[in-house]
């Protein structure tokens, strides 16, 4: 009995699509719940630490004085509190995960400086 079922999944197994994918080769699917990794447009950051403040796992560190907001996607969880918190919508979650890496580094994005405003003409 138990031979007639190994047969039945073996003939099942060799005429049915593969189970994994051929990754790299075949870019892998996320799905709508995928949380993925966090992403800063940071022209439109107001570097206001908003997202530093209410990050439950310290992953973020913003510098408002050196223009500089600072992600530690090691540390991040995925949870999306910046995300939501986030007054100005720079913050979004990308569906792919991080890119593996050999260190741990932190990501780091500077906002441009403004730029000066112009001279009142006399
Ligand atoms: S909450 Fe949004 S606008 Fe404020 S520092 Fe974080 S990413 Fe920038
Ligand atoms: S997704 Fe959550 S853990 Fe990751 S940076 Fe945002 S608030 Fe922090």
């Amino acid at each position: 009995m138990g031979s007639f079922h190994l047969t039945k999944m073996a003939l099942r197994n060799l005429v049915s699509k593969p189970a994994t994918r051929l990754y790299p080769l075949e870019p892998p699917v996320y799905t709508s719940m995928t949380k993925g990794h966090v992403v800063n447009d940071i022209d439109t950051c107001i570097l206001c630490s908003i997202c530093e403040r209410k990050c439950p796992a310290t992953a973020l560190t913003v510098d408002k004085p050196n223009r500089t907001w600072t992600i530690n996607p090691f540390s991040c969880v995925q949870c999306s509190t910046c995300v939501r918190i986030c007054p100005t919508k720079s913050l979004r979650m990308e569906p792919d995960y991080t890119a593996s890496a050999v260190s741990m580094q932190s990501l780091t994005m500077t906002k441009p400086s403004e730029e000066p405003s112009e001279e009142p003409q006399s």
